[in-house]
């Protein structure tokens, strides 16, 4: 196994609108009693004479991490545990939250899609329409900027009128976002290229 591109500890902040990673230390006594406790959203991974615990909010928007605070976390399998598990839980996020932020702005914009599905898509393909209305989103936006998840989102929308990138496209995208839909264009993949590579290496 290579050496991940980032190490997931205490020290890793992961804050998004949309979902948080919440690091609490513990009393090893407290942890291993958590252990034998029924837990519904508890996962655990057993690290010799002590363990760490994740466990969701219900609606995934909180991840919490109980660990001792002499848990050492440069281990390659607690990495891959860790990052596996922030993943699923950004993709159960994504799947309760994505839809439900489309289907108020279709409602704003009395503009409705076939369907929506989220799922995992093309490296650097965030959202699809299809010809036929059915709309398609990568979980990673879920974890964008507020702003950047509605414009990817409308964009995606904005082909339920026009399935190309042609100039009527263009003009209509801007009437949905309320500004100049190219330039925000440019300022939105730099914002996105900012956080990429932690996004992928999260989601991957
Ligand atoms: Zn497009």
């Amino acid at each position: 196994m290579k050496q991940p591109q980032f190490w997931i500890n205490p020290n890793t902040r992961l804050r998004f609108p949309q979902f948080c990673l919440e690091w609490q230390s513990c009393d090893k006594s407290d942890l291993l009693a958590f252990c034998k406790m029924d837990h519904p959203r508890r996962r655990t991974y057993m690290a010799g004479t002590t363990c760490v615990h994740l466990i969701h909010s219900e609606d995934y928007s909180r991840l919490f991490v109980l660990y001792h605070e002499s848990q050492k976390f440069e281990n390659l399998r607690l990495q891959k545990w860790l990052r596996e598990n922030i993943r699923d839980t950004i993709m159960a996020r994504a799947s309760i939250s994505l839809p439900k932020r489309l289907h108020e702005l279709e409602n704003r914009h009395q503009l409705y899609a076939q369907s929506v599905t989220v799922k995992k898509l093309r490296i650097g393909v965030l959202g699809q329409c299809t010809f036929d209305n059915h709309i398609r989103l990568s979980p990673l936006i879920v974890i964008f900027p507020p702003a950047l998840m509605d414009e990817t989102i409308l964009h995606e929308m904005a082909h339920i009128k026009h399935h190309h990138h042609r100039k009527s496209f263009w003009n209509y995208l801007s009437i949905l976002l309320g500004s100049d839909a190219r330039e925000k264009k440019i300022l939105y993949d730099l914002a996105i290229s900012k956080y990429w590579e932690l996004y992928t290496f999260l989601m991957k």
